[in-house]
Formats: C-alpha cells, structure tokens, sequence
C-alpha cells in the first residue's frame, strides 16, 4: 500500500502448502526442509511460473499497475539459472518484467558480493525490479548498498513492530528511510499492523507498506476481490 494514498500498489507471493493428509503446513516447516534437500530450485521456479502466470492476467483484465513481489531463495540466485529461466518465463507469459520485483535477503545478497552484484546488473538490464528483503537482520555492507543495481529496501518486521514504543526503533527506522532515500532507493514496511505505525512511517517519508493493517494473506482469486475495495483512510489526511 502507499503510504501516502492508502491504495494498494502490489502484493507479495508468499507460499502456502495445503495437504490432503497433513493439512496446512507452515512455511516455516516445509521451507527450510526445501532448502536444505534442494527442492527450493524446482518448488521456487514454480512459484516464479505462478507469478508470471498471475502477472499476464492482470495485464490481460486491465491490472498492470500492479506490482507482484517474489521471494527469491539463495540457491535459485545463486544458482546460475536464473536468468535463463526468467527470460524464458517473460517469453511465454509476454509480461512486463517491471511489474515483478525480485526479492533478496541481506544474507543471500552478501554471501558472493561480487556475484550479486554482476547478477543484480544483468536483472535490472531486462527491468526487473529488485529489492532486498528483511533489512536490518541480515549481515550486509552498507558499502555494497550502493553498488547493487536495486530499487527498494523493505525494513524488517522486527523494527517496525515497536515503532511507537521504541525510540532505538523508531531512529533506525527514520535513519534507513533517509539513508535509502539518499541513495536513490524506495522504502517498504514490512508488518505493518497499526494506524500509529502508518502515520509514523508516513511522517518520516516512508514510500510503501505492507501488514496485518492492510490485508492478511489470502488466495490470489480474492485479491482481485481486494484490490476493488476503497483505499483505506490515510492517518492524519
Ligand atoms: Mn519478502
């Protein structure tokens, strides 16, 4: 959502497993057990399929405002494939690679700097939208920030929670939201859950949000659904 209209403005995927057996299993049980056997590569191509497949149907039904954000695992970017496999996706779906935004961890991003940042290049070249993801809580260097070739910095859940409350949060937040700005960089919020963290994200010139406010996450069908509703009222507007 745009923090200073309230409209919504994209949406991520994020990964559910329904079982016949099992019922819903948590991703925090099954990504992990993907990561480490290696499905993460075949499981993350899927979703990336998914997501395109999505994406040509907005633009079909007159949505291509709409951005969609995919998670992007550290074997699927470290892999080598990647780019191959997105460019095969965008031939077959004939999206807009700027209307998908890749999303990278610190941790990922910094495990072969060197490499990110060749990769990051080659993404932005055919105008994907990069992000990373869960700023704050990973390793990173601000010295490679502003040589990776990305668009946005979503701030991790973990400093917005206790925004109103936590004075250490609430000048980390301020201080990313001018360093990112400084850098040419749009910000996102990540779990975002009240009116008074909006408003206080809003007044220090945060670019987007996302969270519990808005909207919990729910099947791509009722999205469309969502996103017909009015915009939610601006705190303080
Ligand atoms: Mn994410």
């Amino acid at each position: 959502v745009a923090l200073d209209t309230g409209r919504v403005i994209g949406a991520e995927v994020l990964l559910r497993w329904n079982d016949s057996e099992l019922g819903s299993v948590e991703p925090s049980r099954f990504i992990p057990v993907a990561e480490e056997s290696g499905m993460i590569v075949p499981l993350g191509d899927w979703v990336l399929a998914q997501a395109m497949a999505l994406l040509a149907e907005w633009q079909r039904d007159g949505l291509d405002h709409l951005r969609l954000a995919v998670n992007l695992s550290a074997r699927q970017f470290s892999g080598g494939a990647l780019l191959e496999r997105l460019d095969q996706l965008v031939a077959r779906y004939g999206i807009d690679p700027a209307r998908l935004e890749l999303e990278i961890t610190e941790t990922a991003a910094m495990r072969d700097p060197e490499n990110t940042r060749e990769l990051l290049r080659e993404l932005r070249t055919r105008g994907f939208k990069l992000a990373i993801d869960d700023f704050g809580t990973g390793y990173s260097s601000l010295a490679y920030l502003k040589l990776f070739a990305i668009d946005r910095i979503k701030i991790d859940r973990g400093f917005v929670k206790d925004i109103e409350h936590n004075p250490n949060d609430a000048v980390i937040v301020a201080a990313t939201i001018g360093l990112a700005h400084a850098l040419g960089l749009a910000v996102v919020a990540e779990g975002v859950e009240t009116q008074a963290q909006w408003g206080f994200l809003r007044d220090k010139l945060g670019d987007e949000a996302q969270g519990y406010l808005f909207a919990r996450p729910m099947p791509a069908s009722e999205f469309r659904e969502f996103i017909r509703r009015p915009a939610q009222p601006v705190p303080g507007a």
